[in-house]
């Protein structure tokens, strides 16, 4: 069932986009040749709580930890490690939650440590215009189909794959909502976008095939081919004066 949020309601939800953005923003900083995820992860928790909000992800479904952190070929649910050392030339996804007053944000960047290489580089680069491009299609009246086709076809302009295993949601009181939001499709086809609905439209792109697999700790989640994946979300409002992205940082 999709839930509206009333005005009210939104507002909330700005407040723990809002903790949720800054949370990613300062794990962006932490990302360095010689830092362990877990340290990422720890300096992530340390945010979100000082904010007076919780981890989404800490015990969700069991995940160990308060950020997703999936170095290279780990396209989402990587498990911070303090065994796992970055290193100059890594692409580091991080996606993170915070939950505050009633409400959930969600929100996911692809950080490159240190000098990456041209190949990753245009990899974040489509990956990010993906995202923004499946935005501008989030326009009240316009499908879920309409949303993921925009992605798909950017991200397939520029010979990258779309992941199909793992898609966008819903995003409120609870971390997953309906509708499920695929960053693939046909336009037009899908549940209608209603103002007062909030998705988190989360594109995860490919260098080659889209086919993923799950590590036997049942969560990290691996390119099938070993090649290189990135990853962006926002959670963003439906309004009747177009989208409205919600995870907005406000610190430097
Ligand atoms: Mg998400």
């Amino acid at each position: 069932m999709v839930v509206i949020k009333s005005s009210r309601e939104l507002e909330k939800m700005k407040e723990s986009c809002r903790i949720s953005a800054n949370a990613l923003k300062i794990a962006g900083k932490a990302v360095q040749p010689g830092v362990s995820t877990l340290e990422i992860d720890t300096v992530v928790r340390k945010y979100i709580e000082k904010a007076g909000a919780t981890p989404s992800f800490l015990g969700y479904g069991g995940f160990p930890a308060s950020a997703c952190i999936s170095v290279n070929n780990v396209v989402i649910h990587g498990i911070p490690s303090k065994k796992q050392i970055l290193k100059e030339g890594d692409i580091v996804s991080v996606d993170v939650g915070a939950f505050y007053d009633g409400f959930h944000g969600d929100n996911a960047y692809t950080f490159k440590c240190g000098k990456v290489s041209p190949e990753a580089e245009a990899l974040l680069e489509a990956t990010q215009n993906s995202l923004f491009e499946g935005i501008k299609a989030a326009k009240a009246g316009n499908r879920i189909g309409d949303i993921g086709s925009a992605v798909q076809r950017y991200v397939e302009g520029r010979s990258y794959s779309v992941v199909r295993d793992f898609v966008g949601h819903g995003v409120g009181a609870k971390l997953h909502e309906d509708p499920s939001v695929p960053n693939y499709g046909t336009p037009g086809r899908g549940p209608r976008l209603i103002p007062g609905m909030t998705i988190a439209i989360e594109p995860m792109v490919n260098i080659g095939n889209y086919k993923v697999r799950v590590l036997p700790d049942k969560w990290t989640t691996v390119t099938a081919d070993g090649s290189l994946a990135a990853h962006f979300e926002h959670t963003i409002a439906i309004t009747a004066d177009g989208p409205k992205i919600l995870t907005i940082p406000d610190i430097e």
